[in-house]
């Protein structure tokens, strides 16, 4: 088609199909290496109780690439997703937490994990052989999915969910409200946790809808004995607005961003992000 235009037209059409290749090849590339070359890291956001206790951490990952920066994981994580090397990175991931949570002492850790991931033949046997081989309590380490991940094929997403959760893993649906899961669905799998999107929680203070949204999700967790997570609470009105409404949990910028390993292992000892309460000093003469 683009032939029949013109070599002119053929030029520019293959010059700008070169150059988003070319960029995704780089993309690549680099990626591969950033592994063995320590370009990555993981950081850890609070996820925390209505008393602000730190329940768990979600681990987040972070590419500090000397030749293109801070690379933002919504940029690079579809690029792992389309070639193989999601699952080294996975991998990794999944090691990586294990490792900081081994010096914590009680929270969990929530994993991010993408469709492709899920997908992978014998996901569970794999899983499972790390966190045991880490000597960790599966009860401590939650598998954060999206609806995408689950919706086409819901039959063997549930089997799967259905052995994991057996086996006393955490299993945390992400993003909810974006996807596709009916109700009947969220009803079949074996969650333990549902993660508000952010965006309803953003919402929240305009708009009736949001409100509403995030009022529902509240009821139905609390209903079907589901933890929610109320997602990116940037504000102090948003926190008092979930509070007031019930909800358990809450993570966002407001409460903590994500933090270093180091950061983290304070925290978690700390247990807690409210302020540690210093006794009034005794004021002479009053
Ligand atoms: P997500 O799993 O929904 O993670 C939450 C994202 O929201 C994180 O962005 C976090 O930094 C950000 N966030 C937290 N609190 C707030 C807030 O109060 N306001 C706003 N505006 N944002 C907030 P991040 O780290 O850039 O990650 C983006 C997405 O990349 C994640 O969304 C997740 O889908 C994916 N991702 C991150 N790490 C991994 C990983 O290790 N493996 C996989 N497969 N995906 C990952
Ligand atoms: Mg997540
Ligand atoms: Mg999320
Ligand atoms: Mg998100």
């Amino acid at each position: 088609e683009a032939k029949r235009q013109g070599r002119g037209c053929v030029r520019l059409f293959d010059e700008s199909m070169d150059e988003s290749i070319r960029f995704r090849r780089q993309i690549e590339t680099g990626l591969s290496e950033a592994i063995a070359k320590g370009e990555l890291k993981l950081v850890f956001q609070p996820i925390v109780g209505r008393d602000l206790n730190i329940a768990g951490f979600e681990a987040l990952i972070r590419w500090c690439s000397p030749e293109y920066g801070m690379v933002p994981p919504a940029m690079f994580i579809p690029i792992a997703e389309d070639s193989n090397l999601i699952h080294e990175l996975g991998d990794w991931v999944i090691d990586e937490a294990l490792a900081a949570l081994k010096s914590w002492p009680r929270q969990y850790v929530s994993v991010n994990f993408s469709p492709r991931q899920f997908r992978r033949h014998n996901f569970v046997g794999h899983v499972v052989e790390r966190v045991a081989s880490a000597g960790v309590d599966p009860g401590r380490f939650q598998i954060e999915i999206t609806e995408t991940a689950i919706f086409d094929n819901a039959e063997r997403a549930a089997e799967i969910l259905f052995k994991l959760r057996q086996m006393g893993f955490r299993i945390a649906l992400d993003d909810f409200g974006t996807g596709y899961s009916s109700l009947y669905n969220i009803r079949r799998f074996a969650l333990d946790c549902l993660k508000i999107d952010r965006s309803f929680v953003d919402g929240m203070g305009r708009e009736r809808e949001s409100a509403a949204i995030v009022h529902s999700v509240i009821h139905l967790g609390r209903a079907l004995g589901m933890e929610v997570v109320a997602e990116g609470v940037e504000t102090a009105a948003q926190l008092e607005a979930l509070r007031v409404a019930g909800c358990s949990h809450m993570q966002g910028f407001h409460l903590s961003r994500p933090v270093d390993a180091e950061e983290a292992l304070l925290l978690a000892e700390n247990g807690s992000l409210a302020p540690v309460r210093v006794p009034e000093p005794e004021v002479a003469g009053t």
